[in-house]
């Protein structure tokens, strides 16, 4: 045991690291991976529930597809990259965007849970990068991949967005338990008692703003593809 320990100690972090990537799994495909579901997927873009336990990691897995996460809890994870050591620690909480743009064909990393509650996020990947992006944004870009632009919405009790116009598809996303009404510019609207988590894919184009009718603090984020 002793002589084992030695060994360790006198490899450092590259040996530790090498021993970690032998014992763990190859990576799978991030659809493939055990605690990724796919809620939805059609021919532009999918849509998968990750709901990592506390002190769990995630598969190694590979992203073929830019990425914007939706973090819907508050811990603290860690990312690990395929053949690199385990990052520090960081906090999320619900609301936070995330956008991966894939550097090269495809990334591979795990996640951890670092912290004592579960990690719930929506990953959204659209299918293709438009050659041409289009012109046509629906407000202010909160964050963005060369696949899709994101829309932040944080609506006070009574609060309501600003009318906005959306031509491409997109998805809806409550962070919150929310009593959300959407209205048109023809004065038409229709109320919605979502919860954290509920999202909704939309073709374009349409014109809305959003309210919060409820009594409680609400976000809406939208994934807009470009
Ligand atoms: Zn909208």
């Amino acid at each position: 045991m002793k002589s084992k320990l030695l060994f360790i100690v006198v490899l450092g972090g590259a040996g530790i690291l090498a021993a970690q990537q032998a014992s763990a799994p190859a990576p799978v495909p991030v659809e493939s991976e055990p605690l990724h579901k796919v809620v939805f997927k059609n021919d532009v873009v999918t849509v998968m529930h990750l709901i990592l336990p506390p002190g769990e990691r995630t598969q190694y897995h590979t992203h073929t597809h830019d990425r914007i996460a939706v973090t819907l809890s508050a811990t603290s994870t860690t990312n690990q990259k395929w053949n690199e050591a385990e990052g520090s620690a960081a906090p999320t909480k619900p609301g936070d965007i995330g956008a991966l743009t894939l550097a090269d064909a495809s990334y591979t990393h795990r996640v951890h849970n670092v912290g004592s509650t579960a990690f719930d996020v929506l990953d959204i990947e659209p299918a293709q990068r438009p050659a041409t992006p289009s012109p046509d944004v629906a407000g202010p870009v909160a964050a963005e991949t060369p696949s899709a632009r994101v829309y932040n919405w944080v609506l006070a009790p009574g609060a309501t967005s600003p009318m906005h116009t959306h031509v491409r598809p997109y998805i809806i996303i409550s962070v919150t338990e929310l009593n959300l009404k959407m209205s048109s510019p023809d004065g038409q609207s229709g109320s919605h008692q979502v919860k954290a988590g509920d999202f909704h894919f939309v073709e374009g184009k349409v014109t809305h703003n959003l309210s919060n009718v409820g009594a409680t603090p609400g976000q809406i984020v939208e994934v807009e593809l470009k």
